[in-house]
């Protein structure tokens, strides 16, 4: 299986992907999370794509489509993943469109308002990577370990990265509907609640 997980962000793609990995042993690309990893360790790529993460924007395509077009290249043709953070333009969609056959393209919904309440609560696991939120936790619920808040998770930078994600990213829903590949699921509720809607669409769009 060969999914995309498309949504604003906080609306809990990396959550669910968790979920996903566990229970049907797909690996997950987090655009995001590639980019973090170059970043602490001080690589061209990630001191380049910092300028733009810090302000919320985009990293231009050539740069995300490169790297992509490298991580897909280490599959084998029958092994399943879930792309979290990309595509985010049209541009890139078309790309991955010329690279790979997708089975699904699940849509989290989550209104604005909601996004800026949990980003601006988001905490990562220092440890162990766990997101977590600060509302509940001072420490990592599964660890134990401190947690820290992510340079691009205060309120200025999430209206950007909002305003990007509508700008930018929301054509895509249109563009996955047309093809017929588009699953929408509600993303407001409990991550257990989302999840067994997840479930629900994918084993229905097996038939
Ligand atoms: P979010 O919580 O906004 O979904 P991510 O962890 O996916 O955050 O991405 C963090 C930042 O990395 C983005 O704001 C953007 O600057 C950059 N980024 C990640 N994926 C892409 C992509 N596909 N295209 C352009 N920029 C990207
Ligand atoms: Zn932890």
């Amino acid at each position: 299986m060969r999914l995309v997980l498309l949504g604003a962000p906080g609306a809990g793609k990396g959550t669910q992907a968790a979920f996903l990995k566990e229970r049907h042993g797909l690996a997950h690309i987090s655009t995001g999370d590639i980019f973090r990893y170059n970043l602490k360790n001080q690589t061209p790529l990630g001191l380049e794509a910092k300028k733009y993460m810090d302000a919320g924007e985009l990293v231009p395509d050539e740069i995300v489509m490169k790297m992509v077009g490298e991580k897909l290249s280490e599959f084998a043709p029958d092994e399943g993943f879930m792309l979290d953070g990309f595509p985010r333009t049209v541009a890139q969609a078309e790309f991955l469109k010329s690279k790979i056959k997708l089975d699904g393209v699940i849509l989290f919904h989550v209104p604005d308002e909601e996004i800026v309440k949990r980003l601006s609560s988001r905490a990562v696991c220092k440890d162990c990577g766990n997101v977590t939120s600060r509302l509940h936790n001072d420490k990592c619920p599964s660890c134990g370990g401190e947690l820290y808040t992510r340079d691009d998770d205060n309120e200025a930078t999430v209206r950007s990265r909002l305003k990007v994600y509508h700008d930018q990213t929301e054509p895509l829903e249109d563009f996955y509907r047309a093809q017929g590949l588009l699953l929408e699921v509600n993303a407001t509720g409990h991550p257990e609640e989302v999840f067994k809607q997840v479930i629900a669409l994918l084993s229905h769009d097996k038939d």
